[in-house]
């Protein structure tokens, strides 16, 4: 397979951890005979150091020019908010790439792994049934699109109206993503909305329910949005591929994303209707750690996995990945995050440390591998 990549990999942390996933896809690339070619383009506050702007009409068209785009974070320290370098660095960058390339579907793979449930706020008991959940939100529709507006009432008290919109296409564009997805994991959707109280969730509910006549094999379960809330602390296991819109799977998948125990741990992917896909940590350029060699690129490196799976069909390729990196876990190699004081076991690494050993492991599986997707 030959594809190319447009690498965006941003402040911070961001060029850290991506020169490692990039030795990551090398190392593919070589074990498995592909060409994988990259062109680096500048995005947030190193793109504003050059032109100005935070999202240069240049990367845009590298982007455009690429088969899927690898992108690192943006953003400046907490407390520079309004220097023009950094003031809303992360909706220029970001959100301004879901607009242009019509990103609808978000991806959020959410699992513990055993050895470092630790890290899991929840009770052991809980945690030991299982956390393997991908969240698939909807990106374009919803009250984030809708008309926003500010007004004096007739009565003179200020109020304020946030529209929620969807269209049965939009709604069902996602619903098929959710059934291929949980064909090829544990065969289940739950669906989540309030379709007790909201027209837009109603019209989701009847949408959804009409694309699961086309995948028998999927068991489909609808969920309030509220009992889900519930649901993912009280017992994660019963989820597979959750699928909701925009609101309730912002605020949804960051309460997920708390379960593996760091945001060094998660990716995530934002993809078209065509299958083009952007690849990013949920986390943000960590300002409070760059520079220091300590954040774990695993967050990266799993993007690349998921790059693999999503963009270019290669399953095996991310299996390996994913084992890899599972497997340097399970043996106790520890960055600063996700490092737990009094562990005989664990052997505490640097970015670059977490990553060699990755390859190391990625380098020794016996192809083909899909030892990490069960
Ligand atoms: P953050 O996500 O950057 O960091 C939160 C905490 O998690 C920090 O303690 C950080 O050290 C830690 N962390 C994050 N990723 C890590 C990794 N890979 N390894 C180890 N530790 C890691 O959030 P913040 O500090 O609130 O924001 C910093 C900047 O990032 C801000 O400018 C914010 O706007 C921006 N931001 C960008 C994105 C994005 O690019 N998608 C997302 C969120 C925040």
């Amino acid at each position: 397979m030959d594809k190319h990549i447009a690498v965006l990999a941003g402040d911070g942390i961001g060029p850290e951890v991506m020169e490692q996933a990039l030795r990551v896809l090398s190392a593919i690339a070589e074990k498995f005979g592909h060409r994988f070619s990259t062109t680096t383009a500048l995005v947030g506050g190193a793109a504003y150091d050059k032109y100005e702007t935070h999202l240069p009409e240049e990367t845009k068209s590298i982007c455009r020019s690429s088969d899927a785009i690898l992108f690192g974070s943006v953003g400046g320290p907490v407390g520079d908010m309004n220097n023009p370098k950094w003031k809303n660095c992360e909706a220029n960058s970001i959100l301004s790439l879901r607009k242009t390339f019509s990103f609808n579907v978000n991806y959020r793979p959410v699992k513990v792994i055993p050895e470092l449930e630790y890290l899991c706020p929840l009770k052991k008991e809980v945690i030991e049934r299982g956390v393997d959940i991908l969240f698939l939100r909807e990106l374009l529709g919803d009250c984030y699109f809708g008309e926003h507006r500010t007004f004096n009432a007739e009565n003179g008290v200020r109020t304020a109206t946030d529209l929620i919109t969807y269209d049965e296409e939009q709604i069902a564009s996602i619903a098929e993503v959710a059934f291929r997805a949980a064909q090829k994991r544990r065969g289940k959707v739950t669906s989540v909305d309030k379709a007790n109280v909201l027209d837009a969730s109603k019209l989701w509910r009847a949408v959804v329910r009409e694309v699961a006549l086309g995948y028998p094999d999927v068991t489909l379960e609808d969920m309030l949005v509220d009992n889900c809330a519930m649901q993912i602390v009280r017992d994660p296991s019963q989820f597979d591929v959750v699928v909701t819109g925009n609101m309730f799977g912002d605020i949804l998948t960051d309460a997920a994303a708390v379960l593996p125990g760091s945001l060094g741990l998660l990716a995530s992917a934002s993809m078209n209707r065509e299958g083009f896909g952007l690849y990013e940590p949920p986390g943000g350029s960590a300002q409070d750690i760059a520079g220091t060699g300590t954040a774990n690129p695993v967050a990266q490196i799993l993007c690349v996995a998921l790059m693999l799976r999503h963009s270019f069909a290669l399953e095996t390729e991310a299996c390996a990945i994913e084992s890899a990196v599972e497997t340097t876990l399970k043996e106790g190699y520890r960055t600063r995050d996700i490092a737990r004081s009094g562990e005989d076991n664990q052997k505490i690494v640097d970015t670059r440390g977490m990553s060699e050993r990755i390859l190391e492991h990625l380098l020794a599986i016996t192809v083909p591998s899909t030892a990490a997707c069960s």
